[in-house]
């Protein structure tokens, strides 16, 4: 814990991943575990963890990147997750940067600091856990927590040359995590290498009764699964992920990756995933309409900071959620308004809810047939700061490989897989069954 917070002092000035740290309670905790030590097994006994600012920590400030949240210091619950890493005796050190409620690709939404990309700090670390992805490449901490809704764990993963892993739909607790669209919502571990991850997720997996999404379905040995072999293994690859728009290095690196799978035993087919091209509008709409719902209880009342000076009790809404939501929050709680209200529903919405179907339809039939589908996590690597911040159009396509995971429900991985000419870490993205961690990680874990 304490050599943490050093290389935290070292080098967050610069990769600004952390919000909050608690460094005399963690010291504290750290120092209680190792005096009542004896034969302790825990899995993460003493391990300095990093949780993204959207997982609700008892007693530290959570403001999930949010001016409106800059005074919620003193939470009163855990979420679930938390919980369970404070079970497994690990130590929770701090708080780390995100874009404002999960919403954004690159870190530069969230309303206190734009986190860096470790390797080169004139690129974004991806977002919305940049800070989880920076913090662990930035070797501040081994183990972080994320959530992805679209990609903001594996995004972000790729971009920092780390592993994260974005569980099945209703394998991890939500109870905590503040609510962006909960239908696609995950929480999941972020590590520089398969077998912490498998660590992790062993710890914060399992049914939950505080998350009525949560599934009851058992939570297998994840570290089992890493035997090394996957002879045999049966690999699909998706035309769609490997075509235009994604770079030839990228492109390069994925097919080194599936030569290195022939070589161990396993088999690769081209496969073709139809309605994929529909995924960013989908979960755009999809995405705004649950948020235009989850972020109406930010009214100044029971939730966010205040405005001041508002004649009436309107207006004191209006104030507080005009002053305390950045740009993109309005963005899309305007889209989702829009597309949930009367007259519109079912050119929109509806629809959106229709093509989730197909597409959720398109993983499960080539899943019936191979045991994993791979190809890129982003087309492209890390993209420099600054670059695309004034163009939402071109930041939400970032995120074409990442998001029809989340509309389908299935777990995806990325790991590491080469870097680009400039130096900058590429990733490799492997997708399950639904609950079939176990072989995605067999899968990542033979390649690492
Ligand atoms: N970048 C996507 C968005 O802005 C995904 C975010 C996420 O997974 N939380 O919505």
């Amino acid at each position: 814990v304490e050599a943490s917070y050093n290389r935290i002092e070292e080098v967050d000035g610069e990769v600004q991943a952390f919000l909050t740290l608690d460094k005399e309670n963690a010291l504290q905790q750290a120092k209680e575990l190792d005096e009542a030590r004896g034969n302790d097994d825990a899995a993460l006994f003493g391990l300095p963890i990093g949780v993204k600012d959207n997982i609700v920590t008892k007693g530290l400030r959570t403001t999930c990147g949010s001016q409106f949240l800059k005074n919620f210091n003193d939470p009163l619950y855990n979420a679930t997750v938390v919980e369970k890493l404070s079970d497994a005796k690990s130590v929770t050190i701090g708080k780390l940067n995100m874009d404002e409620f999960a919403m954004g690709s690159s870190n530069e939404n969230s309303s206190y600091a734009a986190t860096r990309n470790p390797w080169n700090t004139d690129y974004v670390p991806g977002g919305s856990s940049g800070g989880s992805a920076a913090s662990v490449a930035a070797g501040e901490v081994f183990f972080s927590l994320g959530s992805d809704t679209g990609g903001s764990i594996r995004q972000p993963a790729a971009f920092c040359g780390v592993v994260g892993l974005k569980p099945t739909y209703g394998r991890v607790s939500r109870f905590g995590l503040v609510a962006f669209a909960s239908s696609l919502d995950q929480i999941g571990p972020i590590t520089r290498t398969v077998e912490d991850n498998a660590y992790l997720l062993e710890t914060i997996a399992g049914y939950d009764n505080m998350d009525s999404t949560s599934a009851n379905v058992d939570v297998p040995k994840y570290t089992k699964a890493l035997t090394g072999d996957v002879k045999g293994l049966k690999i699909a690859v998706p035309k769609e992920y490997l075509s235009e728009g994604v770079t030839s290095e990228v492109r390069e690196s994925v097919m080194a990756a599936l030569k290195k799978y022939e070589e161990l035993g396993a088999t690769w087919e081209e496969v073709s995933l139809p309605h994929s091209k529909y995924a960013v509008a989908t979960y755009y709409l999809l995405a705004s309409s649950e948020a235009s719902a989850n972020l109406a209880r930010f009214d100044g009342v029971r939730y966010g900071v205040r405005a001041e000076n508002a004649e009436t009790m309107l207006d004191m809404f209006k104030q507080s959620r005009a002053q305390g939501f950045g740009d993109e929050v309005k963005r899309r709680i305007m889209l989702g308004t829009f597309a949930l209200s009367s007259g519109y529903y079912d050119a929109y919405y509806k629809k959106a809810q229709q093509v989730r179907t197909l597409i959720k339809n398109d993983f499960e039939k080539v899943l019936e047939d191979y045991d994993v589908i791979v190809g890129p996590t982003t087309p492209t690597p890390a993209f420099k700061v600054g670059e695309k911040v004034d163009d939402p159009l071109t930041m939400y396509a970032n995120d074409i490989l990442t998001i029809p995971v989340n509309l389908a429900g299935v777990p995806g991985i990325s790991v590491p897989c080469g870097f680009s000419s400039e130096g900058l870490p590429i990733g490799l993205q492997i997708i399950g069954k639904h609950f079939d961690e176990s072989t995605v990680y067999r899968a990542a874990h033979a390649f690492e």
